[in-house]
This record gives C-alpha cells, structure tokens and sequence, in this order.
C-alpha cells in the first residue's frame, strides 16, 4: 500500500540521512581539528641495522576527537583529501614535526632526521617547495634534519614537474624516500630518473616472511635487491619478528622500524627514548 511504501521510503531516508549527518558531523570537525589543536604526532624510530641505533624518526599523525577519542589516520586522512582539509592538515603535520624536532635539539638531545608523510596532492596543488623553506625558517630546523616521504603515486604526475620539485628540496638539504615502496604503479625506468635518497620496502612484504618458508621471502628479496642495484638505502617498515629481523640482516637492508622496536609514541615517551640513548 501507499502507506507501507513511504513508510520504508522514509525510513530509508531516514537511515542514509543518519550516514550522512554523521559524515557532515564529522567532516565539520576534521574542518575544525587544526584550529582547535586536536591534532597530535606520535613518533616511531627508525634504527640503523648494523649498530642498533636509533638514526630517525617518522611523524605519524592521530587526531584526538573531543568525543569519539584518538582516530587513526587511515580513517581520516583520506576523508581530508576528500574535502580539501589535506593541505591544512598536511602543512601543520610539517610545521610542527620541524617544530618538534629543533626542540628537542635545543633540549640536547641527539639530533634526529624526522620524516614528514607527504599526500600526493599536498606535492600537487600547494607550493611544497615554498612551504617547506617557511617551515624550516620559522622553526629554525635545518634542512638535513627534514626528511619527505612520499608514495610510488606521485609518478603518474607530471613526470618532470614532480622531479624538478624534488630536485629543489634536496638542493635545500632534505632528503626524499619513496613510502610504500612496491604496493603502487612504478614504472622502473622513472623511479632511476627519480631524485631520492631512499626507498621504504612496504609491510605487505616484510609481513610475508616468517623465516619457514623460502618463496614467501622471494618478493621481499627482489624488492630489496632492485633498491641495492639502484644505490639506494632501504628502509624496511612494519618488522614485528626476530625472524623478519634476521632476514632483512641478511639482506643487508639498511634500516628497519616496526612495533618489533617501537611503537609510534607519544611526545613526552619519544623524548624519553631518545634521551636514554639505549639502543632498539
Ligand atoms: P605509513 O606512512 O606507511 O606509516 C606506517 C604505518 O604502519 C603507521 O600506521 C604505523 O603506526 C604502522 N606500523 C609501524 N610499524 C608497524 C608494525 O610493526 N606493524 C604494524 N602492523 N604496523 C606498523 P598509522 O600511524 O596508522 O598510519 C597509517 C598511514 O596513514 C601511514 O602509513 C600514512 O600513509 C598515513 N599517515 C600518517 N600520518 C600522516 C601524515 O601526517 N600525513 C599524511 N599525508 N599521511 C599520514
Ligand atoms: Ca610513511
Ligand atoms: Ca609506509
Ligand atoms: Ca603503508
């Protein structure tokens, strides 16, 4: 009948019209986060794999909602891409990593490059080159200190563009890693034009090797042997066993971070890390 049928009609409005309130609730308080300083870093070392020694670090965001608690990245991260909120996002992320990082010098800590994650359109639509010079001047951080770490997607771009930008920020000093290294669409002979420092072997592969079985290891190899040949340092992410660690030494891989070491920690743990100086 007439009635049943707006009935569910109207509870089917109703429902989408829940999804999307709370989507706009949230999206206005993503628009808000920054303002209202809910956003935080959180740090994870990056060890040297010969020495044990932590020899940097990556800035990992979290946005601390005054309601639903800490959000993770992968959560709204892609939601602030959506609605423009990425460059504001994406430009405080830098300033206060640059930030952080010079206090901690000027504390007498030992100096630490921090690697900033990059989106890809933060590298296309806003002036990078000139946001990181205002970053690195306001803060006092020196350019060797700063490290950008952008993803295999930032090659379907304009190809000189983008490798014309990355050759003024390592002319600056800051050194460039490829994150996610083997997930995305990388044309081998662009990532040889690329000027970069580094390549970040992604999880997915270093999770495969649990030390039992060769061929789960094969990928991982390959991947790593391609960043050797190209004479680049390779970081490998997301290591949690003994057996991925003995793996990658044997590999020669250059540098590691996973919870096998640390977890990303909050400020006042990371600055205690660092200052205890013991190795991970
Ligand atoms: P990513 O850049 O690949 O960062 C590594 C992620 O792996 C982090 O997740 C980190 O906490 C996690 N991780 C580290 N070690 C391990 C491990 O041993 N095991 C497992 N299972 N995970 C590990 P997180 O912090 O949730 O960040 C997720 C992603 O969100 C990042 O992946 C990055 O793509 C993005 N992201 C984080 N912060 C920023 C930012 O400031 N700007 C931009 N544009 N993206 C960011
Ligand atoms: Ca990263
Ligand atoms: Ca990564
Ligand atoms: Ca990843």
């Amino acid at each position: 009948s007439h009635a049943k049928e707006s009935g569910r009609n109207r509870c089917r409005f109703y429902t989408d019209d829940m999804d999307n309130s709370g989507r706009i609730e949230m999206e206005n308080a993503l628009r808000k986060a920054v303002d209202r300083g809910e956003l935080i870093l959180h740090y994870q070392p990056k060890v040297d794999l010969a020495t044990g020694k932590m020899v940097g670090m990556e800035a990992l965001v979290r946005w601390e909602h005054p309601t639903k608690g800490q959000i993770p990245p992968y959560v709204f991260i892609p939601l602030a891409e959506e609605i423009g909120m990425i460059g504001p996002i994406g430009e405080w992320v830098l300033r206060e990593a640059c930030r952080q990082n010079k206090q901690w010098q000027d504390q007498g800590l030992p100096a630490l490059c921090v690697a900033v994650n990059l989106s890809v359109s933060q590298f296309q639509y806003g002036n990078i080159v000139e946001q990181v010079k205002a970053a690195l001047a306001d803060t006092g951080l020196d350019a060797e200190w700063l490290e950008l770490e952008i993803t295999e997607s930032i090659i379907i771009q304009d190809t000189e563009k983008v490798i014309s930008t990355l050759r003024d920020l390592q002319m600056m000093g800051i050194r460039i890693a490829i994150d996610d290294f083997g997930t995305g669409y990388s044309s081998l002979s662009y990532l040889k034009k690329l000027p970069i420092d580094s390549l970040k072997i992604d999880r997915s592969f270093v999770k495969d090797i649990t030390g039992e079985l060769e061929e789960e290891e094969t990928i991982a190899k390959a991947v790593i042997s391609l960043a050797q040949s190209l004479k680049l340092r390779v970081v490998a992410e997301g290591v949690e066993t003994e057996a991925q660690l003995h793996f990658l030494m044997c590999q020669n891989c250059d540098m590691m971070q996973g919870y096998y070491f640390s977890r990303p920690l909050p400020v006042e743990e990371f600055a205690q890390l660092l200052a205890s100086g013991r190795d991970l």
